[in-house]
């Protein structure tokens, strides 16, 4: 039931260039590495053992190293210097659920022979010429003096924020008190974490935060470090993604040997989505670094034990494209959402930043948080900003209402505007829209109660409005879908009925979409149809391909009959959300209005505003 505003692709673009410099020249190093590898040892046959003696023996301290890749593991010996040995994980199993003892030995998530023969024998063929250039290479690097750099690249990078230094609290992150409640917990564990395990309760061991960017995210972060007084590491996934290969492991193990040194702490991956995509998702390969350094953060995760006390938070604002290996239990098991600020959060978030500064007592900051529909905390400090930038370069000792106002428009309106503060006429049409979702979900019968509405935009669309299941249905009777559509409806009519019938717009995209696709199944595959009542057709839904191979199992006729049944659902669902919207008018105006003032409406102001609503006989079932 969401609005989403219609906003021309805009993709993020990368700046590609930095990772290059150093190419050249770390691959010189890797290959010239790899030759004397090759030189140096003969890579012999593994030697298989079955999962229970690898246990054993390593449990027993016999090994020196393990190296992991997805289900195969490469085992060294003590007093080897290479792994002898190889054994698999059952599927899906952890190192940990197989029984190991990761204090036993050192975690790798790089074999360490994954070399071919083939790159080696290639290696050794180029061998002069690589010398060659290698010597020019390192000469002309010397000369500039950065020489010394390319040294240290498998160290993390990972900022520690000390106690003493930039500690930041929960006092200085306004709003988002669910967000805070769910992290205090967090707090909690760090602290006292006797407590937890007295009573046999397993710290979780990773939170993935998830949210738009600007909401926080880093800040909540750093304000749990801060509340339990414990260092902080932090490094971003996106510093993996143009790496050579193994250099983002090594890092992460670099940074995990740190954290267990400096326990208790946080270990905070910003950007988690860089390197925890979905594994072989993408198209024609290219992708191994982001797998090592995944694999290995996942190694490190099952890695620390009970008394480790190392927390690992990550962030994310795409929590679907995620590797679903990292939300598995023992892994990032705890999700905060962090949504926009509503109005009365934006106020807070404002206070928080004019606190410091010297503000003239006309500013009115409840009218900027009220104008600034759609911005994010770090839009709001980017005005409190620029107001005290534009107020020193007016010559004011204080900030004045005017140089707000100003600020408030470069940011919002400006050349160079990034957030997306909504017009007043987009809030409107979102209010109505999303006011027109909850009247018809309300007055319906056969509609689940309304949950929350909301005109604040979330995951990309407009406005959202809840509707909840009363309790877990088995069944979905045809009255209930008939009622899901119709209130999905209720958007797109609303805006039909007040703004007039050319006047809508593409807010209702994907409440469209969702009705056809639901129509399209209660008559293809639940037999809902009036006149195909109690058949199924074959879906054809699925890959173009897949549609155009496999051949349809009914006519055209038939075809021709499930899209005008289609049609006639959708189109009665239209006319039953428009007879609750025009006897309904007012109360339509009444949620509206109360969206424009609070923006999030809950289920008891939805119920009071909406009560006694008429339910016109023609929207009624039968
Ligand atoms: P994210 O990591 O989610 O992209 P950040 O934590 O980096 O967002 O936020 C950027 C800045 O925005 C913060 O440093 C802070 O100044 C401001 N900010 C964001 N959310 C809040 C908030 N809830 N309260 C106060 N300031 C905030
Ligand atoms: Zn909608
Ligand atoms: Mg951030």
């Amino acid at each position: 039931m969401d609005k989403k505003p219609f906003r021309p692709n805009r993709k993020p673009t990368k700046d590609n260039r930095k990772g290059m410099k150093n190419a050249g020249f770390i691959a010189l190093v890797v290959l010239f590495g790899l030759i004397i590898f090759a030189a140096t040892s003969q890579p012999s046959p593994l030697k298989q053992i079955p999962v229970s003696t690898a246990v054993q023996q390593a449990n027993d301290g016999q090994y020196s190293k393990i190296a992991v890749k997805s289900n195969e593991l490469q085992i060294t010996k003590k007093g080897e210097d290479k792994p002898s040995l190889k054994s698999y994980l059952e599927p899906n199993a952890t190192l940990k659920d197989q029984g190991f003892n990761a204090n036993k030995f050192e975690l790798l998530a790089a074999p360490l022979n994954s070399s071919s023969s083939t790159w080696i024998n290639a290696g050794l063929s180029i061998l002069p010429l690589v010398f060659i250039v290698g010597i020019i290479f390192f000469m002309l690097r010397s000369a500039q003096g950065q020489g010394n750099q390319a040294m240290s690249f498998g160290k993390s990078k990972a900022k520690l924020y000390g106690n003493e230094k930039g500690k930041v609290t929960f006092n200085e992150v306004a709003g988002s008190e669910e967000a805070k409640q769910d992290l205090e917990e967090v707090v909690e564990f760090l602290k006292f974490p006797k407590k937890f395990e007295g009573v046999g309760a397993r710290i979780p061991k990773g939170v993935l935060l998830i949210g738009p960017p600007g909401t926080g995210k880093t800040l909540l972060s750093r304000a749990v470090a801060g509340e339990a007084n414990v260092p902080f590491f932090s490094i971003s996934g996106s510093e993996f993604v143009e790496m050579f290969v193994g250099v983002g492991a090594s890092r992460v193990r670099d940074l995990f040997a740190k954290a267990k040194k400096n326990a208790p702490c946080i270990i905070f991956v910003d950007e988690i989505d860089a390197v925890g995509r979905k594994r072989g998702s993408g198209m024609g390969g290219g992708h191994d670094e982001r797998e090592q350094t995944l694999n290995q953060i996942l190694v490190e995760m099952d890695g620390f034990d009970q008394g480790e006390n190392v927390i690992v938070l990550a962030a994310t604002n795409r929590a679907d494209v995620l590797d679903p290996a990292l939300l598995r239990p023992g892994r990032f098991d705890r999700r905060v959402n962090i949504g926009l600020p509503d109005r009365k959060d934006r106020e807070a978030i404002l206070k928080v930043h004019f606190k410091n500064k010297p503000v003239s007592k006309n500013v009115d900051l409840d009218s900027l948080a009220a104008k600034a529909a759609g911005s994010s905390g770090a839009d709001l400090a980017n005005i409190a900003n620029e107001s005290a930038i534009i107020a020193a370069r007016n010559g004011h000792t204080e900030i004045s209402q005017h140089d707000v106002t100003e600020a408030f428009e470069r940011v919002a309106i400006g050349p160079e505007r990034k957030s997306k503060v909504m017009s007043e006429a987009d809030k409107a049409t979102t209010a109505y829209h999303e006011a027109g979702h909850a009247l018809v979900g309300h007055v319906l019968p056969d509609s689940d109660p309304v949950h929350k509405v909301t005109i604040i935009p979330r995951g990309g669309t407009g406005g959202v409005t809840w509707f909840i299941p009363p309790e877990d249905r088995m069944y979905v009777s045809l009255v209930q879908f008939k009622d899901v559509l119709a209130r999905g409806m209720g958007g797109r009519i609303a805006e039909e009925v007040i703004l007039g019938k050319d006047r809508i717009t593409t807010g209702a995209g994907s409440d469209l979409q969702n009705a056809a696709e639901l129509a399209r199944d209660m008559i293809v595959n639940q037999g809902m149809g009036t006149k195909l009542r109690d058949q199924v057709f074959k879906s054809d839904d699925g890959m173009m391909m897949e549609r155009m191979m496999s051949d349809r199992q009914y006519s055209d006729q038939t075809a021709k009959i499930i899209d005008e049944e289609v049609e006639g659902l959708i189109k009665e669902a239209a006319d039953r959300a428009r007879a609750v919207i025009k006897a309904n008018l007012s109360k339509l105006e009444a949620l509206k209005d109360r969206l424009l003032e609070k923006e999030t409406v809950d289920s008891e102001e939805v119920a009071e505003i909406l009560a006694g609503s008429k339910l016109p006989t023609s929207a009624a079932q039968y």
